[in-house]
């Protein structure tokens, strides 16, 4: 199996080097990952400038762009046609609930994704990344059955998350759907050295639901979660429900439009 690893922390995070050596029990792998920390990147592509591969050794290369240039690379330039598997992590903090939005782990993975790669999308839910060392032989443990049972989820993403919690202590492995979570406090004011204002994003508060059966409810009970994610993001119940309403039923007028440039 050819595995491409990744992540948003940038190539020399304690993350990817755990996520690459659990990899490694499992195939052949090649690691394509930012320069730098692209955390909160989310789905961007790099498009107003060039982007600069640089081979460090034959397995590794690092580009100064986003993870989803990283993937979009690797896949359709560097290696194309080579990988089975795409591994984005391990990421260090948590991205569950509305995080997926924001992630650049995880948008590295939905990117795999709609190259035709397969993909996982890893994080530990705390930023203290010497602790993920320790989960090394657990990552591996969850991933096995994962991949030995791709085709159940290939089509999309999975999602895992890792509790903030020594390895011995885990509960286990629950399977899940995305949270709900909202900030406070994390929009910050101040002036920077020149007097000008300037708002920051970032810390504050977090609430988050913890109803049964969500990836914080797993995480809060010091299990694993894995929730598995559409990349299509149709609401199919919806197109129904729209189709349906009266109100909305637009096609007489359509239908009878005139066309420009057509004799009527
Ligand atoms: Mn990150």
């Amino acid at each position: 199996m050819k595995i491409l690893c990744t992540n948003d922390d940038g190539y020399l995070a304690t993350g990817i080097g755990v996520l690459a050596r659990a990899a490694e029990k499992l195939g052949t792998v090649t690691t394509v990952a930012p320069d730098r920390e692209q955390s909160a990147t989310s789905h961007s592509l790099t498009m107003d400038r060039p982007l600069r591969v640089t081979e460090i050794h034959p397995d590794l290369r690092i580009v100064n762009g986003t993870p989803t240039d990283c993937v979009t690379l690797a896949t359709q330039d560097l290696f194309p046609g080579s990988f089975d598997l795409c591994l984005s992590g391990v990421n260090h903090g948590p991205n569950m609930g509305e995080d997926v939005f924001y992630s650049g782990t995880v948008a590295a993975a939905i990117e795999s994704s709609i190259q035709g790669v397969p993909a996982i999308a890893l994080s530990y839910a705390d930023r203290t990344s010497a602790d993920i060392e320790p989960w090394l032989d657990a990552i591996l443990d969850v991933l096995r059955p994962l991949v030995e049972h791709m085709e159940a989820w290939r089509d999309g993403v999975l999602n895992v998350n890792i509790p903030p919690i020594p390895p011995a202590e885990c509960a286990g492995v629950r399977f899940t759907r995305l949270g709900r979570r909202r900030f406070e406090g994390s929009i910050h004011r101040g002036r920077d050295p020149s007097g000008k204002p300037y708002h920051w994003i970032g810390g504050g508060t977090i609430h988050h639901e913890t109803e049964r059966g969500t990836d914080y409810a797993a995480i809060t009970n010091g299990f694993i979660s894995v929730t598995p994610l559409k990349v299509n993001l149709t609401a199919e119940d919806v197109v129904d429900v729209l189709d349906a309403l009266p109100a909305l039923d637009f096609s007489p007028r359509v239908g009878t439009r005139a066309v420009p440039g057509t004799a009527g």
